[in-house]
């Protein structure tokens, strides 16, 4: 498991020969198996070792051109070392994207939930789309839920995969035969908070807030957690912050979830290792960030 920490900028006021140089400057001190990271031409992205004079050297260089920056860190794991790892976090795509249109439109029901950005809101009965929204994908979310079609509804109760029940139904408004029955995943374990070492960047510190007063929580990082706080997890389960953009906590999957998906072709999916530590291991940048970071 090697890490690195990727320094990330838009230098709209760089020209290009400049940014080349930046480039041919740092290339050197690249760490190479984050290589598929690097980009210079319009957003700038170069992996270092972590917390090294050439990071800093690199910081500080893009801090004195008046440059706002993130920093992300990677964890890159071989093959043989991906095998023993517990937990991923599962990225699905929104294959029911209803093309900028609510789910409400279709006569679905919801509760709670923030008036002016919608989060924290929760589906009563059924979910309605317009069947025309069903595209290939087997697995996605339509926030604030994830679904599954039938076919993966069965291969997760076949395979005894736990945290999960489907309850509610995906349903075409006008009462259409979908191509085949979708679920939506009602996933019952939340996870404790994530360890304060995950690279999170909250918003807020840079009064970056809607008129409702949530802000955006950016992951930076993998995911990770204290080893003894998630003995409870399940096959499935969510975090208990809600990350980037989305209105939908992330989801966390089991090795064995992973495995099972993986021999059957379950696509599209992403999976992110956890990582998982003795302990709280490393600081978080963002907890109180040096200037120019954000
Ligand atoms: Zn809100």
């Amino acid at each position: 498991m090697l890490c690195a920490t990727c320094i990330v900028t838009v230098p709209r006021s760089f020209t290009k020969e400049e940014r080349k140089r930046l480039y041919n400057k740092f290339e050197p001190y690249f760490v190479k198996e984050f290589s598929r990271y690097v980009t210079w031409e319009h957003v700038i992205c170069f992996p270092f070792p972590p917390d090294s004079d050439i990071l800093h050297t690199a910081i500080q260089e893009i801090y004195n051109r008046e440059l706002y920056y993130h920093l992300i860190s990677k964890t890159y794991y071989t093959k043989k070392e991906l095998e023993t790892v517990s937990f991923f976090q599962m990225g699905v795509r929104n294959p029911l994207e209803l093309e900028g249109v609510d789910a409400s439109r279709y006569n679905t029901q919801y509760t709670g939930g923030c008036p002016n950005c919608g989060r924290g809101k929760h589906l009563i009965g059924n979910l309605f789309i317009d069947r025309k929204f069903i595209r290939k994908y087997r697995i996605g979310m339509l926030e604030p839920n994830y679904f599954v079609s039938e076919d993966i509804r069965q291969l997760i109760e076949e395979a005894g995969l736990t945290g999960v029940s489907f309850e509610q139904e995906v349903r075409d408004y006008k009462g259409r035969e979908l191509p085949q029955p979708f679920y939506v995943m009602n996933i019952h374990h939340t996870l404790p908070p994530l360890s304060p070492s995950t690279w999170l960047e909250d918003t807020k510190k840079r009064q970056m807030v809607s008129s409702c007063g949530h802000g955006t929580i950016y992951l930076r990082s993998d995911l990770q957690y204290e080893r003894e706080k998630l003995e409870g997890a399940m096959d499935f389960n969510l975090t208990a912050e809600i990350l980037n953009n989305d209105q939908i906590p992330a989801l966390v999957v089991s090795a064995k979830t992973r495995k099972v998906f993986r021999e059957h072709k379950v696509g599209w999916a992403l999976y992110t290792p956890v990582l998982l530590t003795d302990g709280v291991v490393g600081t978080n940048p963002y907890l109180n960030p040096p200037p120019g970071l954000g």
